[in-house]
Protein backbone atom coordinates (compact mmCIF):
# COMPACT_ATOMS: atom_id res chain seq x y z
CA UNK A 1 0.00 0.00 0.00
CA UNK A 2 1.89 2.79 -1.16
CA UNK A 3 0.74 7.00 -0.31
CA UNK A 4 1.87 9.61 -3.45
CA UNK A 5 1.94 13.48 -2.66
CA UNK A 6 0.44 15.55 -5.23
CA UNK A 7 1.94 18.98 -5.76
CA UNK A 8 0.54 21.15 -8.26
CA UNK A 9 2.86 23.70 -8.31
CA UNK A 10 1.08 26.28 -11.14
CA UNK A 11 -1.23 26.76 -8.98
CA UNK A 12 0.58 26.75 -5.28
CA UNK A 13 -1.69 29.43 -3.99
CA UNK A 14 -4.92 28.22 -5.04
CA UNK A 15 -4.51 24.10 -4.31
CA UNK A 16 -2.53 22.39 -1.59
CA UNK A 17 -0.87 19.30 -2.17
CA UNK A 18 -2.79 16.46 -1.85
CA UNK A 19 -2.16 13.11 -0.12
CA UNK A 20 -3.72 10.07 -2.07
CA UNK A 21 -3.30 6.26 -1.88
CA UNK A 22 -2.12 4.24 -4.71
CA UNK A 23 -5.42 3.17 -5.57
CA UNK A 24 -7.03 6.43 -5.88
CA UNK A 25 -9.15 6.92 -8.87
CA UNK A 26 -7.39 10.52 -9.05
CA UNK A 27 -3.17 8.95 -9.07
CA UNK A 28 -3.40 5.48 -10.30
CA UNK A 29 -0.01 4.49 -8.36
CA UNK A 30 1.11 8.70 -9.45
CA UNK A 31 0.45 8.28 -13.41
CA UNK A 32 -2.25 11.05 -12.83
CA UNK A 33 -5.84 10.65 -14.09
CA UNK A 34 -5.31 11.93 -17.95
CA UNK A 35 -2.40 9.28 -19.65
CA UNK A 36 -2.07 11.66 -22.27
CA UNK A 37 -1.20 14.71 -19.77
CA UNK A 38 2.21 16.18 -19.36
CA UNK A 39 4.20 14.90 -16.88
CA UNK A 40 5.50 17.39 -14.64
CA UNK A 41 3.52 20.28 -16.73
CA UNK A 42 0.99 21.40 -13.90
CA UNK A 43 1.92 19.14 -11.03
CA UNK A 44 4.20 16.00 -10.07
CA UNK A 45 3.71 12.96 -7.85
CA UNK A 46 6.00 12.41 -4.95
CA UNK A 47 6.44 9.38 -3.78
CA UNK A 48 6.00 6.64 -3.06
CA UNK A 49 5.69 6.53 0.74
CA UNK A 50 5.40 2.89 2.09
CA UNK A 51 3.80 4.38 5.25
CA UNK A 52 0.58 7.58 5.19
CA UNK A 53 3.13 8.34 8.07
CA UNK A 54 6.02 8.88 6.74
CA UNK A 55 3.98 11.08 3.84
CA UNK A 56 2.44 13.10 6.77
CA UNK A 57 6.29 13.92 7.63
CA UNK A 58 7.03 14.62 4.83
CA UNK A 59 4.19 17.23 3.94
CA UNK A 60 4.71 18.97 7.38
CA UNK A 61 8.56 19.24 6.46
CA UNK A 62 8.22 20.29 3.01
CA UNK A 63 5.47 22.55 3.04
CA UNK A 64 5.60 23.78 5.91
CA UNK A 65 1.22 23.09 7.21
CA UNK A 66 -0.64 20.37 8.12
CA UNK A 67 -1.35 17.26 5.68
CA UNK A 68 -4.38 17.56 3.41
CA UNK A 69 -5.27 14.26 2.48
CA UNK A 70 -7.74 13.18 -0.36
CA UNK A 71 -10.65 10.80 1.07
CA UNK A 72 -9.29 7.60 -0.29
CA UNK A 73 -6.31 7.99 2.40
CA UNK A 74 -8.78 6.62 4.96
CA UNK A 75 -10.44 3.80 2.76
ZN1 LIG B 1 -7.15 10.22 -3.62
Amino acid sequence: MNYYIYENWQRESALRPIIHKWDCGHCHMGFGKRANAKKGANGVWIGPFDKVEYARAYYVMKFGDESNECNCVNH
